[in-house]
């Protein structure tokens, strides 16, 4: 059977990820191989994408797909953006750094916010291709749902009125920013 590696140590993004794959593909985690993560130095999605389907290729031999999101919200300068999973790490948690977002958007009208996903490949031949998917939506006023993970309970996304963290795994991931991404590499690339 051939494998891939999604490079990731996000439980949340490695379902949606697999999901997304194709059945006939084993996917292996870099936690079970203890592997651990690079220092995301990028200063965009794309980069940071990269610089893990780089550094995740020099512990394996087979194809590796990597992810890099995060929520950017308007009204705070598109953050918390790249570091998305550094704040929550910053305030204690997602509860927690939810809390943190939804305090500093009490004051704002403009509750426009974008979910973006980079994803890298990088097969055998040691060429990367990159993508992105974008989502846009709003921020609400309260976290509504325990389903998903990370920031999906506070976000909305636009033609809808039930946040990521309401949905079933199966409707998110026919729709959000790592969908998306994911539509464009499939053009691109044959996995
Ligand atoms: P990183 O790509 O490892 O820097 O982490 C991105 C962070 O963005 C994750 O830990 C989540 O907090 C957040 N994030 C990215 N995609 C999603 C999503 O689909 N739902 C909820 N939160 C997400």
């Amino acid at each position: 059977m051939k494998k891939i590696l999604i490079g990731t140590h996000n439980k949340g993004k490695f379902k949606e990820i697999a999901y997304l794959l194709p059945k006939n593909l084993r996917k292996i985690s870099p936690i079970k191989l203890k592997i651990k993560s690079p220092k995301e130095t990028g200063k965009s999605f794309i980069s940071n994408s990269k610089i893990k389907a780089n550094f995740f290729s020099k512990y394996v031999k087979c194809p590796i797909i990597s992810d890099d999101s995060g929520l950017c919200i308007k009204a705070l300068d598109n953050k918390p953006g790249i570091y998305s999973a550094r704040l929550a790490k910053k305030c204690g948690g997602f509860h927690k750094a939810m809390k943190f977002i939804l305090k500093k958007m009490k004051s704002k009208k403009n509750r426009k916010a974008t979910f973006v996903c980079s994803l890298s490949y990088k097969d055998i031949n040691k060429k990367v291709i990159s993508v992105e998917g974008k989502i846009n939506g709003i921020i609400t006023n309260k976290i509504i749902g325990n389903k998903g993970f990370g920031y999906d309970p506070i976000f909305i996304p636009d033609k809808k009125n039930i946040t990521f963290g309401q949905m079933s795994k199966l409707k998110k991931i026919s729709m959000d920013h790592r969908y998306i991404a994911y539509q464009k590499l499939k053009r691109k690339i044959k996995i």
